[in-house]
């Protein structure tokens, strides 16, 4: 079928170029491109052998003359870009130049400020119309998979949606009094920030962690979980008809908490650069740099997360609800690739994404969030390629 460009050779990168080398057919051709070369190299020798053709590049892709010559040599279909929300600008304007279709799994973000929005990225979307190329925004599990679960739900069992629910757990544990399952820097963003949900068309503001539920999760059980603001909710937002609430909550353990509250009471999670021993550094990279790497907690993590979405609304005149969820297993994600499921979950929506555009099933000219396409063959690929959901019409609702 055809080339892919895979920019990133972290956690989630790892899991999709193991999920396009399954899917050969579709995935003839890959480069992996990132910035450590290594890193790249380490994960062809892993793979090579294999259908699906590997070559490796070195990339800085903040620099969009870089991204457009690699683009402009490899010639792909689509550039899948794993690496960090820092770069999605860079490899959009790269991608317009060269006139390649664009996927990502995180919103922009600029280095000073947390905002996870999609003013940056939903501002390209008359270049993208005008260029005849697809951007396909957040095609991880959460942004991503929640899109695709509220479009189906959606399509097949509402005439109107007014609640949405995300409930994002993850019921394993790694051994580490602290360690984050995702980039660090962008993780510890995500959960310092003020909360947020969307209610009548505004965003209600709450504290860091001030509102909490506790939720008995199918297969896991009953665990604390957490208010946050998340991308998909402005989206959501926007795209789903009759919506007037959608909040997003994540589980978190008491260790994980505590060492977090610690951590920025000292000013370790802060990202304003301070001076020390005569350089710049930022406080949250250098947390990074002593903090396990993500990719290496695959091994020693057991348990299982479940990820899923609660729907409230009518159909034909009645209230109806509707739950939808994947169940996924640490150590089954880590015996078929060799990673933790928080990347698994992540980058198997990211091979199928890329798949449904390469494929024309998600193919039209603008920039475009997951659930603005049609659910149906992306439902029956997470069903085919890892990642079976299943649902619950009569599930127990948070308050
Ligand atoms: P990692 O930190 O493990 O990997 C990031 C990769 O990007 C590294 O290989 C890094 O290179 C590379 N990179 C960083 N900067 C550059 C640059 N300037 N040029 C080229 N390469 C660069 O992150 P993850 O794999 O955990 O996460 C990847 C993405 O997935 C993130 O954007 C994250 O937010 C998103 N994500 C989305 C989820 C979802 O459900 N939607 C869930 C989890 C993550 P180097 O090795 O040199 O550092």
């Amino acid at each position: 079928m055809g080339k892919a460009l895979i920019i990133g050779a972290g956690g989630v990168a790892s899991v999709v170029v193991h999920k396009c080398c399954q899917n050969s057919e579709v995935f003839e051709e890959i480069c992996i491109a990132s910035r450590t070369k290594s890193k790249c190299d380490a994960l062809k020798e892993k793979l090579d052998g294999g259908k699906t053709k590997i070559t490796t590049a070195q990339v800085d892709a903040d620099k969009v003359e870089e991204l457009v010559a690699l683009i402009n040599d490899f010639k792909p279909d689509i550039v899948i870009n794993v690496a960090l929300p820092y770069q999605d600008l860079t490899i959009m304007d790269a991608c317009l130049e060269t006139k390649t279709d664009y996927m990502d799994t995180a919103n922009y973000e600029p280095l000073d400020t947390a905002k996870f929005e999609y003013s940056w990225q939903w501002a390209y979307r008359e270049k993208f119309e005008k260029a005849g190329i697809t951007a396909l925004l957040g095609c991880g599990f959460d942004p991503g998979v929640t899109g695709v679960f509220s479009a189906y739900a959606a399509k097949h069992y509402f005439d109107e949606i007014n609640y949405i629910d995300i409930l994002d757990c993850n019921g394993g544990d790694h051994g580490y009094p602290f360690a984050t399952n995702f980039n660090p820097e962008i993780n510890i963003r995500e959960v310092s920030a003020k909360g947020s949900y969307w209610e009548n068309g505004d965003w209600v503001e709450t504290e860091p962690m001030e509102i909490k539920r506790v939720y008995n999760f199918p297969e896991v059980g009953e665990k604390d979980m957490y208010l946050l603001h998340h991308e998909e909710l402005e989206s959501l937002g926007i795209n789903i008809k009759g919506i007037k609430r959608i909040r997003f909550f994540m589980t978190f353990g008491q260790s994980y908490l505590t060492h977090l509250k610690c951590l920025e009471n000292v000013g370790m999670t802060s990202i304003e650069p301070i001076e020390f021993e005569g350089q710049q550094i930022v406080p949250l990279q250098f947390l990074k740099a002593v903090l396990p790497d993500p990719a290496s907690l695959g091994s020693r993590t057991v348990g299982k997360t479940n990820i899923g979405c609660i729907f409230q609304g009518k159909k034909d005149g009645e209230e109806k609800t509707y739950y939808v969820y994947n169940v996924c297993d640490h150590q089954e994600c880590y015996k078929e690739v060799g990673s933790q499921a928080i990347s698994y979950t992540t980058g198997v929506p990211a091979m199928i994404g890329a798949m449904m555009v390469m494929t024309g099933k998600w193919k039209k000219p603008g920039v475009y969030n997951v659930e603005e396409f049609d659910p149906d063959p992306f439902m029956e690929a997470l069903n085919k390629w890892g990642l079976p959901w299943q649902e619950d019409f009569n599930p127990v609702l948070v308050d």
